[in-house]
């Protein structure tokens, strides 16, 4: 038993030592071993490579794929953080199993509500597009724990994905390993703006519910945010610079400015906040 745990660098340093010192006909057991134990990964194209943190396969130029979480706009990142070293230690202990790339989840209905499955799960190799069914599950696992922290703090809706990446260690990830690569994460699409006013209206449908929803405006100018059996509500920026919230519909609308105390956000934490506030305003709002 390692009193601590390697890092993924030394690893990596490790395996291509022991690469190097194989007698060749060896060589593959030792990576096929390393591939298993996610310490190298192997591409479509059939290409090992040994950098976990390396973004392309250095042979065909193809992205590493399942190399990033997926979730929703929303998602507490102690708790995904949580999920994913509880999926690390599950695999830890089980070196039986391959060691996927990432790990996906579905949501399901319990008598109080949504939340994510532990009983099924898909898990994601590096050498193919399709996520393989992995029926044997998480229940009563650290892992459905961490599933159940993360349904409570936010209620998946339907038809949601979570996927998370599995680092090749139980230990917090290095910079530059793509587990690092946590989302929500701001995109750089708007100049110095980490958000554009149609992500505001997505997370508010959010967090209004069931049933609501949003679009994004003619090239993202604004948002419109609809919902069961009211009139469709238009999120844009008035020429003072102000957020304004506003019936799209009405001849003479009336225009409620949503508060940006703080600037406009730049995180997700930030985000879900203006979102609370864009829903509380259409809740007293609307007709
Ligand atoms: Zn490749």
């Amino acid at each position: 038993m390692l009193a601590t745990v390697p890092s993924t660098a030394a690893a990596t340093s490790t395996v291509a030592r022991l690469l190097q010192t194989s007698y060749a006909n060896d060589t593959g057991r030792v990576a096929d071993a390393a591939i298993r134990a996610g310490l190298m990964w192997r591409c479509a194209c059939s290409a090992i490579n040994a950098a976990l943190a390396t973004d392309a396969c250095p042979e065909c130029g193809k992205k590493r794929p399942w190399a990033s979480d997926l979730t929703p706009t929303y998602c507490d990142a102690k708790l995904l953080e949580d999920l994913r070293h509880a999926l690390a230690d599950y695999f830890d202990d089980r070196p039986y199993l391959q060691r996927p790339a990432a790990v996906s989840f579905r949501t399901t209905h319990y008598d109080d509500g949504r939340a994510w499955y532990s009983g099924q799960a898909r898990l994601h190799y590096t050498d193919k597009r399709q996520g393989e069914l992995y029926t044997e599950g998480f229940d009563r696992t650290f892992v459905a724990d961490a599933l159940v922290e993360l349904s409570e703090d936010d209620e998946p809706q339907d038809g949601a994905v979570l996927r998370v990446v599995v680092p090749a260690w139980g230990s917090t990830p290095e910079l530059g390993d793509p587990a690092r690569n946590l989302h929500p994460a701001p995109h750089p699409l708007v100049g110095e703006y980490a958000y554009s006013v149609c992500d505001y209206a997505r997370e508010a449908a959010q967090v209004l519910g069931e049933g609501w929803g949003s679009e994004s405006g003619y090239i993202g100018a604004y948002g419109l945010i609809w919902g069961p059996g009211v009139p469709t509500l238009r999120l844009w920026v008035d020429h003072d610079d102000d957020l304004v919230l506003q019936l799209k519909d009405d001849y003479d609308p009336e225009q409620h400015i949503v508060p940006l105390p703080d600037g406009a956000p730049s995180d997700a934490y930030q985000l879900r906040a203006v979102a609370e506030d864009i829903a509380r305003l259409a809740r007293t709002y609307l007709p």
